[in-house]
């Protein structure tokens, strides 16, 4: 069966683009579909790569695609709960069950649950992410991806994906799926980054190396497979049984950074010598026992009590951040943000 396109089903019509290094563990080429113009990493990953990628270590301060600091990153979640609580409430009821797909260390499920009356869950790939959601929040997350997960039909009334869509293998499906498990008329939150914005850094690294004559690629740090437009996202929600009820761009100052018309950082992609490309060994990944977990918790949570500050935490501090970010913030017509934020209803 040929390999079709996720957002317009053409057969056959990706073809390679640029060749990058996958976080640095393997060399991956971003294709792009002749017909709609989306890109997208091909081949698919299998299962087995998806679990070198998410290890213990995806989440390691030092590991490069982790938080640089665990503290800040919580107490960041704590206040987009605050918000999104605050919106959400309207719309989803005080009995409302809800699923966070891709909730990492569960930072966000914590704040979901201190700030609404909702029965919170959790599903992350990451078997270490699982682990310390459950042990420092104590809120149930599910190890796999969510195909493996097999929730029953229209069994949530709300679901978050927050910087997962770009991370699934196939969206097409993942979205079909998210909408199986969802109640009618339920909700479902999600930011996924601006497409163009992600590959710009690439391209210009590229070209840099094409310059100097290195044996290089440009690191795909944050390891995305799919790279969206707005029109390929509201493409791909309406096909999957979705209305979008809003969508908007954010982080506005960093979007325009990647896009080139500000100066800074993030501007070009770092890049990685091709004989620096290591594919770690199976059993330094997910297999690994609860000790080494064990080791990994106990000095995230150390960092995130080290580190913790309590103004971070109070309502009048969200407030004046959330009008800070308000700044940050355009309708989905400028695509100029790094991320889209949509809000979708099934229909
Ligand atoms: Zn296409």
């Amino acid at each position: 069966m040929p390999e079709t396109c996720d957002i317009c089903s053409s057969p056959d019509s990706m073809y390679p683009l640029l060749e990058t290094s996958l976080l640095g563990i393997t060399s991956a080429w971003i294709h792009r579909c002749a017909s709609c113009g989306f890109r997208q990493i091909r081949p698919r990953l299998d299962r087995e790569t998806l679990s070198l990628i998410y290890p213990g270590e995806y989440f390691h301060s030092e590991g490069g695609t982790g938080y640089r600091d665990f503290s800040r990153q919580a107490q960041r979640s704590l206040r987009l709960a605050y918000f999104l609580a605050g919106k959400m409430r309207r719309l989803v009821p005080p009995e409302a069950r809800l699923l966070e797909i891709g909730c990492a260390l569960g930072f966000l499920l914590q704040g979901l649950e201190k700030y609404t009356p909702w029965q919170v869950e959790g599903l992350d790939v990451s078997p270490f992410a699982a682990y310390f959601a459950g042990r420092m929040y104590g809120v149930p997350v599910t190890c796999g991806t969510l195909e493996e997960a097999r929730f029953p039909d229209r069994h949530f009334d709300f679901i978050i994906q927050k910087d997962l869509l770009e991370h699934v293998t196939h969206p097409r499906e993942h979205m079909r799926e998210s909408n199986r498990i969802l109640k009618s008329g339920g909700y479902l939150w999600l930011i996924t980054p601006n497409g163009k914005a992600n590959i710009r850094p690439l391209e210009r690294a590229a070209r840099k190396i094409r310059e100097a004559g290195a044996d290089a690629l440009p690191l795909l740090g944050q390891g995305h497979l799919s790279f969206f437009s707005k029109n390929h996202l509201l493409r791909l929600f309406s096909e999957t049984g979705f209305d979008c009820v809003s969508m908007r761009n954010i982080s506005i100052r960093r979007g325009l950074r990647a896009l080139g018309f500000l100066p800074g950082r993030n501007r070009c992609a770092a890049a990685i010598l091709r004989q620096n490309i290591s594919r770690p060994s199976p059993d330094a990944g997910s297999g690994a026992g609860s000790g080494r977990f064990g080791m990994l918790y106990e000095r995230i949570a150390r960092e995130i009590h080290r580190r913790y500050r309590p103004f971070r935490s109070r309502p009048l501090y969200f407030r004046q951040r959330g009008l800070l970010q308000a700044t940050g913030r355009l309708p989905a017509w400028a695509t100029v943000g790094l991320d889209f934020e949509c809000l979708l209803r099934k229909r």
